[in-house]
Formats: structure tokens, C-alpha cells, sequence
């Protein structure tokens, strides 16, 4: 893919970029290093002024980075300025907490005293230079989630950003050092994925992050597995939306949309299967299938505009296919299954897909177990409990997961048996500061955000006293 801004409204070039040649990389690879080499023993207080400073400089330029962001990957532009604004509370977030996070653990002394110490504790350094592989559908927070923690453990972050998002990617390289972060502590790197295996390869990195597909997980994590070095993957995932009789069944229709549509159905996080209780599916798809059919799409700089077009091409193609393979097989498209035929002319060769409705899903068809990235919903009729954990639990992907149901007995079943890195109950899967956000099975390993995440690129070292 060329490293260009290609806006997925109308399929119009607005901007191409060179790659870094090798000796760029070489230049930017040896900065990086020295960089951490001093950074690495500055003063949490020191880090939290610069990461409040980038806070700031984002808070004053929001509509600016939103207004690139909607250009280069069509989100809509509320949700462009909405992200831009998480990102900042996130940065404020880890400079604020950063500190108690990664405090000194004391054992208890009667421990300490068995391990023959006279005292003894656990410190957390940081790891070095941490490479950062990201991808354009959040393409702000997605690398803030990395950076803001990586940069006040006092790590160094490359950031190799998606080839579809090149200017969002400049953006934020130049955001650290305008923010006075020490040259070269936080860089963008425009090249492709061809050049990330020799820069993971460099003795120079320690470590590296990937948000994307399990493709390219699967390809960055064998070279850092050959090179021995830490990973944390977040990739795909088919979260499951569970609606059971006790719940609020107009209330999770209203909020279903939401969790499937958002960010124009391209969220990892995004609910994609909706498994409703046999006493509520009626009611249920009814509602969800008329809130679905009345969104709004079209260009994503419009305040009026629910859902814009799929960032590429290729991701539109994508799920056309996922579409018609079900179809094929038998499934019912209540309402979409296909591109919008009423677009402005302006925005007829833009990748637009209809928010789409499916049933009479069986695991014969891909969209049973492939990860539907866009407006696509599969509803499911669900005769009990059990079964509704056991499809739940039926696809490769385990990231999060969200549960309508009143019942006290009910919610502690999902707790125990789903197998996701998360549980929401009665409302929708979103990424907290606070709270850790990561999965299991083909969903990836590790976590980001909360302590759980800062410490991930942290030397957990044992300090030890005879
Ligand atoms: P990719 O996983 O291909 O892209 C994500 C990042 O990984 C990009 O920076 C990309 O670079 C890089 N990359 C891709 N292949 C390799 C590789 N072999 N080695 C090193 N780096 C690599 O996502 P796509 O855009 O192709 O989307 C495809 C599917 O991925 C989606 O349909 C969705 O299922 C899933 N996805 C999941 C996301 C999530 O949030 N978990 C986000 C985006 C996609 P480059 O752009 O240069 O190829």
C-alpha cells in the first residue's frame, strides 16, 4: 500500500509520501537509543509536565487533527473530535497516576526475611525503545493508549503507523517534540510493513506493540519471538452482545446500534453478534432492525452524517464478501446488504456500505467466524442461557463482550465462563484509562491502559539486600 491520504468519502489522492530509505531508518533507529539513554532517568514529575503539555497542545488543535483524521479514514467528524478529546484525558490520566503505578512493591517482611534478605524490593525500569505497529481506525487513540504510558514509564516510542494515515502520523510525532518531549524520545516512522522486520530486528528495540489484524500480529510477533522480545497484540474481534429476558429491551436496542455502528462498524471493540433470548428476539430485532435502516450515511464532515464510508476499498470488498457468502448460504439481509444507491454525486465513488442487518446466520457461513469490519450485524435466536455462552464463546476471537440481563445469577455465569478479555454488563464495551482493555485466543495477548498496561514495558526487577 502507498503511504498516502486518500479520502474514503470520494477515493480522491489529496496527498503521497516517500518511505524512510535505510539509511533514515538507520539515523532515526541510533537517535531513538541515545534519546532513551537520557530519558530513562528523568524525573516522573518532569514526564508528566511534558505529557499535560501534549494534552494542551491537542486540546487547542481539536477540530484541526479531527478534520485530518475524518479526511484520511472517513470517521465521522463528532467522533473524530470526540477521540482527539479522550486522547487527552488519557495523557492526563498517566501523568497524574503514572507515579503511584509504578511505586516500589514491598513484600511482606516475614517473606522477605525467608528469601534471606535482610530487605528487599520490586522496582520498575523502563525497556528501552518500544516499536509501535498501529492502525488507522482509531488513529489517534490507538497510539496515545501506547504512548502515554510507554513515555512516562520513561520508554522510547517508533511509532509505525498505518500507510493510509500518514499526516495523523506526522501529527503526533511533531505533538511530543512541540510538547518538549527530548528530541527524538517519541518518532513517526513512515514506512511500510515491509521494513518492520528489520527495524524489530535491531538490537536497538527492545520490544514492540501491534493494533490490527491477526495476519500482521501473527507476522510481528514470530520476529520478536526469534528475537526474544516482549509483545503485546490487540488484535480483531466478534464480541458478542448477549440480550436476556430481564433487560431493558428498548434500551439495548438503542445502545446495540450504537455498539455496532460506531467509527462506521470498524472497531475492534464494536459488538458484531447479537445473541437475543427467544422471549425477546422478536422485540428485540425489531427495534434494532428500523434504528439500523434510519441512520444517516453519507460524507463524514457533516454534523448530520451517522455513518461515513469504510476506510479502504479493499475493507469495503472485505465485507461485501463476508455479505454475500451469507446471503448465498441462506441468510436474510432484513434491511442494507448492499452499497447506498442515493448518495450525492460527490461522494459516488466513495466506500460506503449500508448499516446491514442479518439473520439466519449458520457456522457454514464465513460471517459465523470472521471478523465483520463495518456497519454488519449478525442476530442470533438464543433458547437459553446456556446456549448463549456457548455461542458466545463459539468464535476464535475473545476480546470483550457485553450482557443485557437484570439477573444477579445470570451476570455471575458470563463472569465465570465467557471467555473474553472483558464483560459489560447493560451498556456497551469502551476504553477507560482506568480499566484494563486487551483479549484472549485470537484477540492477543497483553493489555493496555491501567496499571496493567504501563507496567507491560516496564523491567520488573527484583532488588534484593543481604
Ligand atoms: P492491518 O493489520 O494490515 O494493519 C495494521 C497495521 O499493521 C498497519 O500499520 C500495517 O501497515 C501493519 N502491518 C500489516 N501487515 C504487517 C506485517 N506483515 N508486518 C508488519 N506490519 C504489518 O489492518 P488492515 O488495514 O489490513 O485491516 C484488515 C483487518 O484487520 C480489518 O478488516 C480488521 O479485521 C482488522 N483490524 C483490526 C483493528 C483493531 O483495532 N484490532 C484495526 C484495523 C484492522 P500498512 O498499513 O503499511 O500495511
Amino acid at each position: 500500500m502507498p503511504i498516502a491520504t486518500v479520502n474514503p468519502a470520494n477515493g480522491e489522492t489529496l496527498k503521497t509520501f516517500d518511505e524512510l530509505d535505510a539509511g533514515q531508518i538507520e539515523q532515526r533507529l541510533a537517535a531513538a537509543h541515545a534519546a532513551f539513554r537520557g530519558y530513562r532517568t528523568t524525573a516522573f514529575s518532569e514526564r508528566a509536565r511534558l505529557l499535560v503539555g501534549a494534552a494542551e497542545l491537542l486540546d487547542r488543535e481539536q477540530d484541526e487533527i479531527a478534520r485530518t483524521m475524518t479526511v484520511e479514514m472517513g470517521k465521522p467528524l463528532a467522533a473524530a473530535r470526540a477521540e482527539a478529546a479522550k486522547c487527552a484525558k488519557a495523557m492526563r490520566w498517566y501523568a497524574r497516576n503514572a507515579e503511584g503505578l509504578l511505586a516500589d512493591e514491598h513484600p511482606a517482611q516475614a517473606e522477605v526475611a525467608d528469601s534471606g534478605a535482610s530487605r528487599a524490593r520490586v522496582h520498575y525500569r523502563p525497556l528501552g525503545v518500544v516499536l509501535a505497529v498501529m492502525p488507522w481506525n482509531f488513529p489517534l487513540w490507538q497510539v496515545v493508549r501506547f504512548a502515554a504510558p510507554a513515555l512516562m514509564a520513561g520508554n522510547a516510542g517508533l511509532l509505525k503507523h498505518a500507510s493510509n494515515v500518514p499526516q495523523t502520523a506526522l501529527y503526533l510525532g511533531d505533538l511530543f517534540r512541540r510538547a518538549g518531549f527530548p528530541d527524538a524520545v517519541f518518532q513517526t516512522l513512515l514506512v511500510s510493513s515491509r521494513a518492520v522486520e528489520g527495524i524489530l530486528r535491531d538490537p536497538r528495540v527492545a520490544a514492540a506493540t501491534l493494533t490490527g489484524s491477526e495476519p500482521a500480529g501473527r507476522a510481528v510477533a514470530a520476529v520478536a519471538g526469534d528475537e526474544v522480545k516482549k509483545t503485546v497484540l490487540e488484535l480483531g474481534g466478534s464480541d458478542p452482545f448477549v440480550v436476556m429476558p430481564s433487560a431493558d429491551v428498548a434500551r439495548a436496542a438503542e445502545v446495540a446500534v450504537t455498539a455496532r455502528v460506531q467509527n462506521n462498524g470498524q472497531s475492534c471493540i464494536a459488538a458484531k453478534r447479537f445473541l437475543v433470548h427467544a422471549d425477546v428476539h422478536e422485540e428485540f430485532t425489531r427495534a434494532f432492525t428500523a434504528k439500523m435502516a434510519a441512520l444517516t450515511v453519507g460524507d463524514p464532515l457533516s454534523e448530520s452524517t451517522d455513518v461515513g464510508p469504510l476506510a479502504t476499498e479493499q475493507g469495503r470488498a472485505d465485507l461485501e464478501a463476508l455479505v454475500e457468502d451469507a446471503v448465498q448460504r441462506g441468510a436474510t439481509a432484513l434491511c442494507g446488504g448492499q452499497r447506498p444507491d442515493d448518495l450525492p454525486e460527490g461522494l459516488a465513488r466513495g466506500w460506503f456500505y449500508e448499516p446491514t442487518v442479518l439473520t439466519g446466520i449458520t457456522p457454514q457461513m464465513r460471517i459465523h467466524r470472521e471478523e465483520a469490519f463495518g456497519p454488519v450485524a449478525t442476530v442470533y435466536r438464543v433458547r437459553d442461557l446456556d446456549e448463549a455462552v456457548e455461542l458466545a464463546n463459539d468464535t476464535p476471537f475473545g476480546l470483550s463482550s457485553n450482557v443485557w440481563t437484570r439477573d444477579e445469577a445470570e451476570q455471575e455465569r458470563f463472569v465465570r465462563d465467557i471467555e473474553a478479555g472483558g464483560v459489560f454488563f447493560n451498556g456497551m464495551t469502551a476504553s477507560h484509562p482506568a480499566l484494563p482493555f486487551g483479549g484472549v485466543k485470537r484477540s492477543g495477548y497483553g493489555r493496555e491502559l491501567s496499571g496493567h498496561g504501563i507496567r507491560e514495558f516496564c523491567n520488573v526487577t527484583t532488588v534484593w539486600h543481604a
